[in-house]
């Protein structure tokens, strides 16, 4: 069924234009005008109400949307490493000190450790997180967990499309200070919705973000589940893309005709990732800026300059303080033992992630490409994209211009997305 028109309205304009995250923050502000719906192609996106209520909605939460463009003035950047990945203030590689959290997290648990340290030293009475869907794991919801069995739901990566902005309503009423768990892109709406409401900043006095180099979409990942085994007609209950170990299996659970619970082949992180499911990364992934969470208090990722051993060794974490919060939390968390971390150099990030910073390098050529063919492009303010594009081999940077040319007209890319799926 097809949801959304292309109108007026600047957020279905968001969508239509090839902008839009996914977050959910727009559609956290007006639930009864927006909401969120799971596009196998183009991913969850909003859909706004095709009303004049709708319209006035849009408009208000257009200043909440990242995806059309965020403004990285106002970021605390002090030398050449804060210019390349934000505010980068301290950085550690570690693991939580509770064995479960390290082995079922996606690196070394440190997301999920942080979090409950954050809860059971009083900082947050609630933490914002995604789970995936008890009735269909395959889907993620937005949730806010109390403890240590519900942030255990969130464990490990979800390369699924997502929008834990959609728990900000609930934050925003609710009767405690929640921390808040996300991509990078879902952390930059949290900061524009954080700046423009006074009420919603004292909720929410603290951001995780997890380190993302694209968002794969439903499609992607029912050829995982074919790639595993699953039948067709088998009830999923369960589908894991990391964790288990450090990168660990991707490997689903399913009940099979006799209602027998069953356990799938696991496909090692390099196989699911490389051949499956990062084709299917939104266009929007591939003119991102910000894939390790510039606006966030702490940021974590993989340590990758420090590869695992194994196909599931013991996990570990690489974490970044961005503010003050966030490296006291940090610094909180291993004095009271909850987080086993040691201080490495700040210019780490470049050495762990070079495939990022040279996604963060293509942007400009891709950007410019889009221009060319008359697409829109977000409205990013205080990045030297321009710089990063210099950095790239002579053959990367005519890729960037010439490939995405060729691929916006392969692809028809102007063509505006029109959300499908009701789920
Ligand atoms: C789409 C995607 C792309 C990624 N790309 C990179 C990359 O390029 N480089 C890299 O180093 N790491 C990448 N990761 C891995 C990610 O950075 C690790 O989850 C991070 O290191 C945290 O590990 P942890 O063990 O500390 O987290 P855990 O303790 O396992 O906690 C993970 C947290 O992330 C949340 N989460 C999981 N999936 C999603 C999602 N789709 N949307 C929003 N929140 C989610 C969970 O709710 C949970 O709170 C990616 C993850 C995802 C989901
Ligand atoms: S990026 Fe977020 S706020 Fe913007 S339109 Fe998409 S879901 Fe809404
Ligand atoms: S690559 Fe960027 S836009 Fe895409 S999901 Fe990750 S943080 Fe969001």
């Amino acid at each position: 069924m097809t949801l959304t028109t292309l109108s007026n309205d600047p957020i279905t304009h968001t969508v239509a234009c090839n902008l839009c995250t996914g977050c959910g923050a727009c559609a956290a502000a007006f639930p009864a005008l927006i909401r969120m719906v799971d596009d196998p192609v183009n991913g969850r996106r909003p859909v706004v109400a095709p009303t004049m209520a709708g319209l006035e909605a849009a408009k208000a939460a257009a200043s909440l949307c990242a995806g059309s463009g965020a403004d990285y003035t106002t970021l605390d950047r002090k030398d050449a490493v804060d210019q390349d990945w934000g505010p980068v203030l301290a950085t550690w590689e570690g693991w939580a000190a509770d064995k479960e959290i390290r082995h079922r997290g996606s690196s070394g648990g440190a997301v999920t450790a942080l979090s409950l340290f954050a809860l059971s030293s009083g900082v947050v009475g609630g933490v914002a997180h995604i789970a995936p869907r008890v009735n269909d794991p395959r889907l993620n919801e937005a949730v806010i967990s109390r403890d240590r069995t519900g942030l255990l739901r969130g464990a490990g990566s979800r390369y699924a499309q997502a929008s834990p902005a959609e728990a900000l309503g609930e934050i925003r009423s609710g009767e405690v200070p929640v921390a808040f768990v996300g991509k990078p892109c879902d952390v930059a709406s949290v900061a524009k919705a954080k700046a423009a409401d006074a009420g919603l900043a004292a909720k929410l006095p603290l951001t995780i973000a997890i380190f993302c180099a694209g968002a794969p979409n439903l499609v992607a990942t029912d050829r995982l589940l074919d790639r595993l085994g699953v039948p067709k007609e088998a009830t999923l209950t369960d589908l894991r893309y990391r964790g288990d170990g450090w990168p660990g299996l991707m490997q689903a659970r399913y009940l099979d005709e006799n209602g027998v619970e069953q356990v799938s082949e696991g496909i090692p992180y390099s196989e699911g990732w490389g051949r499956i499911l990062q084709s299917e990364r939104r266009w929007r992934c591939r003119i991102c800026t910000d894939h390790t969470g510039a606006f966030a208090d702490i940021s974590v990722g993989d340590p990758w300059h420090n590869p695992p051993a194994g196909k599931a060794d013991a996990g570990r974490s690489l974490i970044v303080a961005r503010t003050s919060a966030g490296l006291k939390l940090i610094e909180d968390a291993i004095a009271a033992g909850a987080l086993v971390a040691t201080r490495t150099e700040r210019d780490v990030i470049a050495r762990a992630q070079p495939n990022l910073m040279a996604a963060q390098g293509a942007v400009w050529g891709r950007r410019l490409a889009m221009r060319v063919t008359g697409m829109k492009v977000p409205a990013d303010k205080g990045l030297p994209l321009f710089r990063y594009w210099l950095r790239l081999p002579l053959r990367e940077k005519a890729q960037s211009l010439g490939g995405t040319i060729k691929r916006i007209v392969r692809a028809k890319l102007w063509r505006p997305v029109t959300v499908r799926g009701l789920i």
